[in-house]
């Protein structure tokens, strides 16, 4: 018995501190497989599918695609995604030009931070009117065909 707990001890204090996530994700008042943050509700999907049907999804979870309003919530969507895909590839995120000229985000908030990576947007071809995140070795953001699949991050307004 003392040679489990030993043991146990031991297991617990090896965890090398590289393997630590930035901070515990807290699913505090959010519905089951939703994390919280300043008293909003955030979701990762990990299946691949284009801007439209993404932000839908969200929509019908009573949610949108994530919009983010400081670099401290730019860093706990970053974490969520890095929590579920430690590769971190690319998540589609609440931009898109239909509402993004108007200088809103989807969830009709307004656009008041921005985390591109340099050179970007660029609207390549003149075809990139979606924006997702964790793009290049910076993982910020990118405007990008709306067709293309990534995964994605949908949050609540208010916190349910
Ligand atoms: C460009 C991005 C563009 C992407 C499309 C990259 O080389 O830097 O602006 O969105 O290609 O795949
Ligand atoms: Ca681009």
């Amino acid at each position: 018995m003392l040679l489990l707990l030993f043991l146990f001890s031991l297991a617990l204090g090896a965890a090398p501190l590289s393997e630590e996530p930035d901070f515990k994700l807290q699913r505090g008042g959010c519905r089951p497989f939703w994390y919280s943050f300043n008293g909003r509700c955030y979701k990762y999907i990990s299946t691949p599918v284009n801007w439209l049907s993404a932000e839908l999804h969200c929509v019908s979870q009573r949610a949108n695609l994530v919009s983010i309003h400081s670099l401290a919530e730019q860093n706990f969507v970053r974490s969520l995604i890095r929590n579920f895909d430690p590769s971190e590839r690319p998540a589609w995120i609440g931009l898109h030009d239909v509402h993004s000229r108007g200088g809103r985000w989807s969830d009709g908030t307004a656009v008041n931070f921005r985390f591109w990576l340099p050179g970007e947007p660029n609207n390549q071809k003149g075809r990139e009117h979606c924006v997702h995140m964790n793009w290049g070795s910076l993982k910020r953001w990118n405007d990008i065909p709306c067709g293309n699949g990534y995964a994605f991050v949908c949050a609540t307004r208010i916190c349910y």
